[in-house]
């Protein structure tokens, strides 16, 4: 009698350190899993703080694109992310992409056909198989993942996020809702990107001619002098002057003036190569640049410019003329070491070819 007590006794303080020892351990259990949540939401609060502190950069639109994709990968562990934008014939343009060159082109056209598909803009499109995805170098890269999601702004497609991956399935249960907010931050920062990017352009561009302008030019040459600096290599700057430009105003008005001015910009800036730049300098002179080029060589390039121009017929509101320049050109460093020398020789050159008849190339010579 006296065992069973002592043992129903004993049973009972056993269930009671049980019971109790069951609770700690949900109670641990619950604590656990709270430190888990505020762990899982500081690496969100994390994401989305790097995302955003992207807006406190003064980058190029691409640049910022370039470090949203980065984010994204780091974050997913995506194997590719494409940002596009999407252009005023809302055809969508690869802006920052991981894919390998040689397969952009043929994103960019899927990537063009797939958005037109989607009926629903919020929810994107989710292709997934568990064998490599056949769409163009889908296979070559093991892609069996992909998203395509439209960034819409104002009911507006200002963009577009391609995911591409080499695993089924990616997002998962809660991570969708999460990512879905990841997307409208995104949505947002392009828009703000995209504003920035035109302002600065706007500032970088005559309004007049559509060429670059003096505050363009004053940015890029340094940048330029600086690599030319670096490679230990040799550029070249032309200075032109409409020859008695004031005769256009005086003659046939003022806005003939500017028809003239944009004319001999826009003919320039279509005879040049695409590594040249042309900037208006001021009232009827404008500088081009010559990147990794020997004034010797510019020199005949420049002739046959001045040349063709001279051949040029200006037509507008039934009045036909034509125009001409002068042209003086420096080198770096033979013939100047910083901006301002160099121009000032080119200018010298300029002066001389006004002097010498006008409408002709000066190459900068000491004893000019
Ligand atoms: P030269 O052959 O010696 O260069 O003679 P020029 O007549 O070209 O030179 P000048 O410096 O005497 O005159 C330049 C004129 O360009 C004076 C100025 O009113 C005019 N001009 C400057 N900017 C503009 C502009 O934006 N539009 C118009 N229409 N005229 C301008
Ligand atoms: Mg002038
Ligand atoms: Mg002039």
């Amino acid at each position: 009698m006296l065992i069973s007590v002592t043992l129903l006794i004993a049973i009972l303080i056993l269930l009671i350190i049980v019971f109790n020892l069951n609770k700690k351990v949900m109670h641990l259990n619950k604590k656990l899993s709270s430190y888990n949540e505020i762990a899982i939401s500081s690496e969100k609060n994390n994401l989305l703080s790097k995302l955003l502190s992207l807006s406190f950069e003064s980058e190029s639109l691409t640049l910022q694109a370039r470090k949203m994709c980065t984010v994204l990968i780091d974050y997913y562990n995506f194997d590719y992310c494409t940002i596009f934008t999407s252009d005023s014939r809302g055809e969508l343009n690869i802006i920052a992409t991981n894919v390998s060159n040689r397969y952009i082109n043929d994103i960019e056209i899927y990537a063009n056909d797939v958005i037109k598909t989607i009926d629903d803009t919020k929810l994107g499109k989710i292709i997934y198989s568990d064998h490599f995805l056949d769409y163009p170098s889908a296979s070559s890269r093991c892609i069996k993942y992909f998203q395509i999601l439209p960034l819409i702004s104002r009911a507006k497609l200002i963009g577009t996020l391609m995911i591409e991956s080499n695993n089924e399935s990616i997002l998962e249960g809660y991570e969708i809702d999460f990512f879905n907010i990841v997307v409208e931050n995104i949505t947002i920062l392009l828009q703000n990107f995209i504003f920035n990017d035109k302002l600065i352009k706007a500032a970088m561009v005559d309004g007049l001619t559509g060429v670059n302008n003096r505050n363009c030019m004053d940015k890029e040459l340094k940048n330029i002098l600086n690599l030319h600096k670096l490679s230990n290599s040799t550029f070249s700057i032309a200075i032109l002057d409409i020859d008695h430009f004031k005769k256009f105003n005086d003659i046939y008005g003022h806005a003939f003036g500017d028809i003239v001015l944009k004319n001999v910009a826009q003919f320039i800036n279509s005879n040049i190569r695409p590594e040249d730049t042309v900037y208006r300098y001021g009232g009827e002179e404008f500088v081009i640049c010559f990147p990794k080029a020997y004034s010797r060589d510019i020199y005949y390039r420049v002739d046959e410019i001045r040349e063709m121009l001279s051949q040029l017929q200006l037509k507008n509101s039934g009045i036909i003329t034509s125009v001409t320049a002068s042209f003086g050109i420096a080198e770096y460093p033979l013939h100047g070491d910083n901006i301002e020398g160099l121009i000032k020789k080119a200018d010298k050159a300029l002066y001389y070819s006004k002097k010498s008849g006008r409408n002709k190339v000066t190459l900068y010579d000491s004893s000019i």
